[in-house]
C-alpha cells in the first residue's frame, strides 16, 4: 500500500438535484466518463464519492495514486461530494451539501484515520484558485454541524491525576 497522510475534499460541481432518484452507481459512472473519456485519465480521479443521501461509493482503488489535485495526488486520498454547483470557496458546508453527506464524510474520514497516519484534511481550494469543495475543510471538520456525527472529544485531563504526577515528581516517585 502507498503511504497516505492527507485527505483532500472535492465537489463534483453538479446541481443539488442532479440525476435525483438515480442510483449512486449511475452518478459515479457519469463522473468516471468525464474523467476517462473527456480527460483521458485511466479511471475516475477520486477515491471516494459521497452521494446526497450519504451513500459512499468507491472510485479509483485507494492503492492507486488519484488524479484530483495537481501536485498533491501522491500521499493523498481524494473524496468528492456530489453537489457544490455555484458554490464559493469560503462557503459553508450546509449551503452546498446535506446532513447525510456531513455524517458520511466524517465517518469516512474516521475510518481512514484509523488505518492511515492522516496529518492533514484539506480542500481543493487550498491548492488551486477554485471554489471546490465550496467550504473551508478544516473549519468544517473542527466545528461539526451535527454533534452526533462528531468524533468523541478527547477526555479532559483530571486535575487530581495532574496533582499526583506533580507530587510524584517532587518526591522522586517514578
Ligand atoms: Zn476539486
Amino acid at each position: 500500500m502507498r503511504p497516505i497522510h492527507e485527505i483532500i475534499i472535492h465537489a463534483t460541481a453538479t446541481p443539488a438535484n442532479w440525476r435525483a432518484g438515480e442510483p449512486t452507481s449511475a452518478k459515479v459512472a457519469e463522473v468516471r466518463h468525464w474523467h476517462v473519456v473527456d480527460r483521458k485519465w485511466s479511471d475516475v480521479g477520486y477515491h471516494y464519492l459521497i452521494d446526497r443521501d450519504g451513500t459512499v461509493a468507491n472510485g479509483r482503488p485507494l492503492a492507486r495514486v488519484g488524479a484530483h489535485v495537481q501536485g498533491h495526488n501522491t500521499g493523498s486520498v481524494g473524496i468528492a461530494l456530489f453537489g457544490g454547483k455555484g458554490g464559493v470557496a469560503d462557503g459553508m458546508f450546509e449551503d452546498n451539501y446535506t446532513p447525510a453527506q456531513d455524517k458520511a464524510l466524517r465517518g469516512l474520514i474516521g475510518k481512514l484515520r484509523a488505518v492511515y497516519p492522516i496529518t492533514q484534511i484539506s480542500g481543493h481550494n487550498e491548492y488551486a484558485k477554485k471554489a471546490c469543495p465550496c467550504f473551508k475543510a478544516m473549519e468544517w471538520y473542527r466545528a461539526p454541524m451535527n454533534p452526533r456525527a462528531a468524533p468523541a472529544p478527547a477526555p479532559a485531563a483530571s486535575p487530581f491525576a495532574a496533582l499526583l504526577a506533580l507530587l510524584a515528581k517532587i518526591f522522586g516517585g517514578k
